[in-house]
């Protein structure tokens, strides 16, 4: 008996020549495979084998799959098939996000499941018998398959690995690392990730079958190649990190490592300051403050207290740093506690006045008012001071800078962006994008051009300051890490395995009515020094009875590009409300002429 392996961009298909006319797939992308098994011949797919939620490979599930498929997922991530919509509807995995396991790249809607499995799981199929193995690291419950036919050994690996030395993407592997979540675990998952592939090794198959990337006939040297590729770009990340001054025992192995920029020590903090929580205060001549977030009634109660001890007359300015409930969540009642202008930078603003539409780490419900959208570097005079503001996409993309200058000192206060140990960028999430002139590396052109006398975290007591060589060792590792990372990705930029967000929706989530025209913009950013083409189309529920024609567009390098849908709603409300009123609307999207599957996805609220 003959095995065929047939790999058709992500579903990995195995048919027996015996019985040319039955499938097994490992994985089912966006079920594009249906015009091959046509032609193939393949009347019935007997089961589909999937090693983890991810939506990307999964979505194909609901046309390809008869009442005969049998549907075999991770026991560990069952209900992210079966019951997805206990997900979709929990706010907890929409507001304050410092953990992001699951992923939520999973299907729209539930299906109905034959059977989770797991490690010691064994069957046959036709002369195929097959092996269940536990996986984590691309997912906490991915699992992979060893199939065994004709005295071949076959791995389906997942997205364990892509290529040897290279991985599908990074920020899947954002995980608590010796912290309570996921927010500061930067690469977190690599040692499970690493232990799973070496299990996988130790199996000896014939080669590794990813579900994104190529057959990998040598596992074993691909393995040790993306070992030392992954040590290689965590060793680059801890060198300049922030996080070396919060949590010290996290990287107590790489103390006194050759090529890591010593921690800076701290300096006195003017007199006219006050530090609360994550809220720095200035206090002016004539005793008028200025307020910087308010990310807690504690906090806004400490500011009133300030105020009733005689520390300042009246509050009569606020600036907001960035999006992070840490900073924003009480900022509603302290606009109500202290009715003064308050400030943020365009791109801060557009988060924090309309949260939902933005799905984001740390983000806070709380709608917050802005009567001053600043451009970057647009300057004004507060009592004694002049303030200039900034765009500053350091801790992450929506994050403002802003220096003060006054008393014979230039204050630079960076909202959560440095420490005195360097750049805090250990959450993919928000976006710290790789690259000469953007993300940190425009932040540190900044810093070397003002030369503040002082640097302010809100999150760290005393002030501190880089001198021109410790700015110029973090962008030289900036610029070492942009080479290294986009090795490890197949992609032709390091930022498509960094930033989740390179794909978006906008706005993210949007109540909808009954026949109205919903409009939904997909965004992307392209990473790339080449011209690239992308297309989407939302994927409405089947019930709806309309498809969206797909919409393609040319975005120049280093550009972002958008494409604007407009979608009219069926009339029948109750038509439109399954058991659900938060409609997942996947998007599908092919770029560079790769098809990504369901790679992204907006909300629709239903509202009567
Ligand atoms: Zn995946
Ligand atoms: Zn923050």
């Amino acid at each position: 008996m003959e095995l065929f392996v047939y790999r058709i961009l992500s579903p990995l298909m195995l048919h027996f020549k015996d019985f040319y006319e039955r499938a097994l797939l490992i994985d089912c992308g966006n079920g594009i495979v249906q015009a091959t098994l046509t032609t193939l011949g393949i009347t019935q797919i007997d089961m589909i084998l999937f090693t983890h939620h991810h939506r990307d490979s999964a979505s194909g599930v609901t046309m390809l799959a008869t009442a005969e498929t049998q549907l075999h997922v991770p026991a560990m991530e069952r209900p992210w098939f079966d019951a997805v919509e206990t997900f979709w509807n929990d706010p907890k995995t929409r507001w304050h996000l410092y953990n992001v396991h699951p992923h939520n790249v999973m299907l729209a809607t539930s299906i109905s499941v034959h059977a989770g499995v797991g490690e010691g799981d064994h069957w046959q199929w036709g002369a195929a018998e097959i092996w269940v193995f536990d996986t984590p690291g691309h997912t906490d419950g991915s699992v992979a398959y060893l199939i065994a036919v004709d005295g071949q050994r076959f791995v389906f690996c997942g997205d364990t690995i892509y290529a040897p030395g290279q991985l599908w993407e990074l920020y899947s592997l954002q995980k608590q690392d010796q912290t309570s979540t996921d927010y500061h675990g930067f690469l977190g998952d690599r040692h499970r990730l690493l232990q799973s592939l070496d299990k996988l090794v130790a199996l000896a198959p014939d080669a590794f079958i990813p579900t994104h990337g190529q057959i990998m006939h040598e596992p074993a040297t691909a393995v040790a190649a993306l070992r030392q590729q992954l040590e290689h770009c965590y060793d680059r990340y801890v060198a300049i990190s922030a996080l070396r001054h919060y949590f010290p025992w996290m990287f107590t192995a790489f103390a006194n490592r050759p090529g890591h920029m010593p921690i800076g020590p701290g300096k006195p903090v003017p007199d006219f300051l006050r530090h609360i929580g994550t809220t720095w205060l200035i206090i002016a001549d004539n005793q008028e403050a200025f307020v910087m977030d308010c990310g807690s009634p504690a906090i806004l109660r400490a500011i009133q207290q300030l105020q009733t001890d005689g520390e300042f007359s009246a509050v009569t300015a606020c600036w907001v740093t960035h999006y992070h409930d840490d900073h924003v969540d009480a900022m509603p009642d302290f606009q109500v506690a202290f009715p003064c202008p308050t400030y943020a930078d365009a791109i801060v603003a557009a988060v924090i006045e309309d949260p939902r539409a933005f799905r984001l780490p740390c983000i806070s419900p709380a709608v917050v008012r802005i009567d001053q959208r600043t451009a970057d570097r647009e300057s004004w005079q507060w009592n004694e001071f002049r303030l200039t503001a900034y765009t500053f996409p350091g801790q992450t993309y929506y994050h403002g800078g802003l220096l003060v200058e006054g008393h014979n000192l230039r204050l630079f206060f960076a909202g959560d962006s440095f420490t005195m140990a360097g750049i805090d960028d250990y959450c993919m999430g928000n976006r710290n994008l790789l690259g000469a002139g953007v993300g940190y590396d425009h932040c540190l052109a900044l810093m070397a051009e003002l030369q503040p006398t002082h640097i302010f975290n809100c999150h760290v007591e005393s002030a501190f300051a880089f001198t021109g060589d410790e700015i110029a060792f973090m962008r030289t590792n900036l610029a070492e890490r942009e080479k290294l990372y986009t090795d490890l990705v197949p992609w032709d930029h390091a930022n498509y395995g960094l930033d989740e967000h390179w794909v978006r929706c906008y706005p993210y989530e949007q109540d909808v009515v009954a026949g109205q025209t919903v409009h939904l913009r997909v965004e992307f950013t392209n990473h790339s020094t080449l011209t690239k083409i992308a297309s989407c189309r939302p994927i409405l529920p089947q019930a709806w009875g309309r498809d969206v024609p797909e919409q393609e567009i040319t975005i120049p390098p280093k550009q972002d590009g958008r494409i604007d849908f407009a979608i009219s709603m069926p009339d029948v409300v109750n038509k439109l409300c399954g058991q659900s009123h938060r409609v997942v609307i996947p998007i599908e999207v092919t770029y560079d002429g790769n098809v990504l599957g369901q790679f992204r996805e907006g909300i629709f609220v239903l509202t009567a």
